[in-house]
């Protein structure tokens, strides 16, 4: 069956199946999988309700740990946190956490349940640069805890690369708008079309609010010398963004040649072949084995019929849309034409104006809390990996960390 952008391209369980996947867990008394979980959203615990039947007991487990736990459901890598973990896969193969955390967060949805109970207003006031996952992670946890936040955001709709990164088949934004509305009804505020550094500066916030937690992400896409002026070139992150948008509304040439082999240059790809692109080709530095791209994310890649060549880089262009590109070890060159060229070879932080130390396009700092001022930082700018989990654990690490410093400790 042909699938379509505009559809997840995984089907959800049903209640069938999501019995008899609960079922073959082992219930392990150490719990590796939530060991393994870098948010600790306690699959085991909640794997555990479910066998018992008891997805309301689960949805529970999953929301106080994980504000997104429904968008983590469908986005993790799992197979580098939770089912690594899982001791089923030395018997057969791990158990699918993800898709159990999503049925268990499907439910949540379809019965309107509301777990949370935020604690009154403590009058300390919090600001927040950037709406991805950090941002909104922290948002949530301090709200919860009588934090009055705002979120500024310089886009039109909150969300980073919740919404205008990862392609809707993966992440339909009904399911980010659910998610933001939920921490929206905590009492948190968002300020679109704002951004901090132009529109408003850091000071300001800094005056104005107890503690400023700077979640903005590395939303720039890098350009390699070679490519930059050329018209046939896009940016990755700026094309993923303008198809979600538009709801998988643009226009698709017949010939595109991608550079990347992470899951930026997979969403792409796939993208562009369920948008109906004939001949998508995936130039990638690495060798297969040594791929950064998920499992899921290359298999649905090449599912889709990309062709994927492995181990050259590019060297040069010429006229007419052509990249030439050598062989890493072997002595062999390439030459491929195309009517669009899509650079999906990395993102870096664009700090305009606010006056933050970078260093290769990284902002430098030691832990999540730059010295004597009131500015803490989450999701990718803070340390660790750059994936929505992982801007889920550091959303809580900061928003633990604000708690304790507006305390004075
Ligand atoms: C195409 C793509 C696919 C991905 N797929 C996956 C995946 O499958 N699984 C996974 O775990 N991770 C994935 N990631 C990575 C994941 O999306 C990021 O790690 C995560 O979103 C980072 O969260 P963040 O909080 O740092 O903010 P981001 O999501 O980067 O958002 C930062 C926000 O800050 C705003 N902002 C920036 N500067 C300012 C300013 N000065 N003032 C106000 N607002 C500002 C931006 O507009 C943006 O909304 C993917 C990323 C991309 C690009
Ligand atoms: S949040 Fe992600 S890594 Fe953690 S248990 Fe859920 S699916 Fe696994």
């Amino acid at each position: 069956m042909s699938k379509k952008y505009q559809e997840e391209y995984e089907a959800g369980y049903s209640p069938r199946l999501v019995m008899e996947e609960a079922s073959r867990c082992l219930l392990c008394l150490d719990a590796p999988c939530s060991q393994h979980c870098p948010a600790g959203t306690d699959p085991a615990k909640f794997i555990r309700s479910v066998r018992f039947k008891n997805i309301k007991g689960a949805a529970e487990t999953v929301r106080i740990n994980n504000a997104l736990g429904a968008i983590c459901a469908r986005v993790c890598p799992t197979e580098r946190y939770c089912q690594e973990g899982c001791s089923r896969s030395g018997i057969d193969k791990p158990i699918d956490i993800g898709r159990i955390q999503r049925y268990i967060t499907d439910f949540e949805a379809a019965t309107k349940m509301e777990i949370w109970e935020p604690k009154p207003l403590n009058g300390k006031k919090v600001a927040v640069v950037g709406s991805g996952p950090g941002g909104l992670t922290a948002a949530a946890e301090l709200a919860l805890e009588g934090f009055k936040v705002t979120i500024y955001e310089k886009d039109a709709q909150a969300g980073g690369y919740l919404r205008y990164g990862i392609p809707e088949y993966r992440l339909s934004n009904s399911v980010v708008d659910r998610e933001i509305n939920r921490i929206v009804r905590l009492g948190v505020d968002i300020a679109l079309n704002t951004r901090v550094g132009v529109d408003v500066s850091l000071e300001d916030l800094e005056k104005e609010n107890d503690a400023v937690v700077i979640s903005i992400g590395s939303c720039k896409g890098k350009v390699l010398p070679m490519f930059e002026n050329n018209r046939k070139v896009k940016l990755a992150v700026d094309w993923l963004k303008q198809v979600k948008s538009r709801k998988g509304k643009v226009k698709i040439p017949e010939n595109v040649l991608v550079i990347g082999g992470g899951d930026v240059a997979m969403d792409t790809v796939t993208t562009l072949k369920l948008l109906g692109c004939p001949h998508v080709t995936d130039v990638v530095y690495e060798q297969f084995n040594e791929f950064r791209a998920s499992e899921k994310e290359l298999k649905s890649a090449q599912e889709q019929g990309v062709t994927i060549i492995d181990g050259y880089i590019p060297v040069g262009t010429a006229r007419g849309g052509i990249v030439k590109f050598k062989h890493r070890i072997i002595p062999s060159e390439l030459k491929i034409k195309a009517d669009l060229i899509i650079l999906a070879v990395g993102q870096c932080v664009d700090p305009t104006g606010l006056g933050l130390e970078i260093n290769r396009g990284e902002v430098t700092f030691e832990g999540n809390h730059l010295k004597n001022s009131k500015i803490f930082v989450a999701g990718d700018i803070a340390h660790g990996e750059k994936t929505v989990v992982w801007g889920v654990r550091t959303g809580k690490e900061v928003a633990y960390a604000v708690r304790q410093f507006v305390r004075g400790k």
